[in-house]
């Protein structure tokens, strides 16, 4: 599971923000998940709740914000939005780097990322 390994990386970097920030306890991590990441929020949210059991920030809330993606062709100058692709078996349309306009191979701008944008905790 792809969620898996990523979320794990994110929690240590919470536990180590904890570590070094001398902070009692997270309430609430938030992430920034782009769509071209295809990681499910759902699914982070398990891993995140399995992950950090017995751990310092166990009981916190792992929120995933969605980054739209946006993509650029470089044969029409297209800048905006990507085409999605309608997968039946996807719970949400799937970004592709196909460009709406022309057709041809675009660029992904926006969307590529997962970080952290902010976690709130109790001194
Ligand atoms: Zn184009």
């Amino acid at each position: 599971m792809h969620e898996f390994s990523i979320v794990s990386g994110i929690v240590e970097r919470v536990l180590e923000f904890l570590e070094t920030e001398k902070v009692s306890r997270v309430t609430t991590v938030r992430l920034a998940v782009g769509e071209f990441t295809f990681l499910e929020a759902e699914q982070m949210r398990f891993c995140y709740t399995a992950i950090t059991q017995e751990t310092g920030i166990e009981g916190s809330v792992l929120d995933v914000e969605t980054v739209p993606a946006t993509v650029t062709c470089p044969h029409c100058h297209y800048q905006g939005r990507p085409k999605y692709w309608d997968d039946a078996l996807a719970f949400t349309p799937m970004p592709t780097l196909q460009c709406p306009t022309c057709g041809k191979a675009a660029e992904a701008a926006q969307g590529h990322e997962c970080t952290i944008k902010s976690i709130q905790f109790v001194r």
